[in-house]
């Protein structure tokens, strides 16, 4: 079976590494918020590229945390896409906002035109998300900024080494939103998430809300959240993962354009990147008439598989009790998540098994 992702190949590259960094952090004493976040705080920032990193419990409490820290209160619009995880928009509706969901593009990914629209009708703040990995055009979101005056906060959960054309995602916006869950390009061995911005007073409220809103030992001047990163994730991170990114994320493209090249069959279409993203391919979607049918297939020739997403957002059932709004129809956002599946892209699959994906999608 080729796996969507396959933890344990990385486990037997990393192990004699990450059991030194165990034993390290074990014996420090120390095991949250220390020296360890900070170091990787400071590595992942300067590896971004950013001024400030903030180190959270998940990528979901990093938007909730980013757009609180940004000023994003109870009633405030916040626009967004309907075709994501369930958790770029649950940061919204947790802190009591309302969504505002837009179509997407041809390339599934939040179509910025639509954007401005919702903009001019008044909602303050832009959550778009740079999916798959793509990166969305950051000069047209620098634009919408500096038009509206919005506070964006870009989700890049998916999009952790990606660029557009030479800038970093996340460098557009107030603050960059990441995870660290174990499927995404830096994944930890458990649960994490951090922050990133240029603007030292939004990182300096973000610590405070991630810490029960603790500002000084004893001294609480805000409602916080319990969402601390834990030393030995940071320190995994720190020590063992992020200086592997570079050549995961080499891999991930190669192995993308050996797909663009060698799936040809006109009943599996591939979108590629938009042009002028340098994605990192977190995920590596294509388009079919038959998802159903193309799935069963998949799975009768031993290819993991996923889908993102198959429900649209607003579609999902915990969304009736809440408010939300829709700038335009969904339509391309439905019409994509009826027809798009993922194929597997993890950087440990061997050029075999990338050869066998592409047999497996000519075949059908
Ligand atoms: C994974 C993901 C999140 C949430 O991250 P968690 O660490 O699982 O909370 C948010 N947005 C996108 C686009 C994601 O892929």
């Amino acid at each position: 079976m080729i796996q969507a992702n396959d933890f344990r190949r990385m486990w037997a590259e990393v192990e004699t590494a990450a059991a030194e960094v165990f034993r390290e952090v074990g014996a420090s004493g120390w095991y949250i918020l220390g020296k360890e976040v900070v170091q990787f705080e400071q590595a992942l920032a300067r590896y971004w590229g950013v001024a400030s990193c903030v180190g959270v419990a998940s990528g979901l409490d990093a938007i909730e945390i980013a757009l609180r820290a940004l000023g994003c209160r109870a009633g405030d619009r916040v626009v967004t896409t309907p075709l994501s995880a369930f958790a770029t928009t649950l940061a919204i509706v947790k802190l009591g906002a309302i969504p505002v969901f837009v179509d997407v593009d041809e390339h599934g990914l939040i179509d910025l035109e639509r954007c401005r629209r919702a903009l001019g009708r008044g909602a303050r703040f832009l959550l778009p998300v740079h999916l798959y990995g793509h990166a969305l055009d950051l000069d047209r979101l620098r634009a919408l900024r500096a038009e509206f005056g919005c506070r964006v906060v870009e989700d890049c959960a998916q999009s952790v080494g990606a660029a557009w054309k030479g800038q970093a995602t996340g460098s557009a916006g107030d603050a960059a939103a990441t995870s660290f869950y174990p499927t995404k390009n830096l994944g930890a061995f458990g649960d994490g998430g951090a922050l990133l911005t240029d603007d030292e007073a939004v990182a300096e409220k973000a610590r405070a809300l991630r810490d029960y809103g603790q500002t000084a030992k004893y001294r609480h001047d805000v409602l916080g959240y319990n969402s601390r990163l834990d030393e030995l994730q940071a320190a995994l991170l720190h020590r063992v993962l992020l200086g592997r990114l570079a050549e995961w994320t080499r891999r991930r493209r190669e192995i993308a354009r050996a797909y663009l090249t060698t799936i040809r069959n006109p009943k599996v279409r591939a979108p590629g990147a938009p042009e002028g993203s340098e994605s990192c391919w977190h995920l590596f979607p294509v388009l079919v008439d038959d998802k159903a049918a193309f799935l069963e297939h998949l799975k009768s020739n031993d290819v993991g598989a996923g889908e993102h997403y198959p429900l649209l957002i607003p579609e999902q059932r915990a969304m009736e009790g809440s408010a939300w709004e829709s700038e335009c129809s969904l339509e391309r956002a439905r019409a994509w998540s009826r027809s798009q599946v993922s194929l597997p892209i993890h950087p440990y699959l061997t050029a075999e098994e990338v050869a066998r994906v592409a047999a497996v999608c000519n075949l059908y």
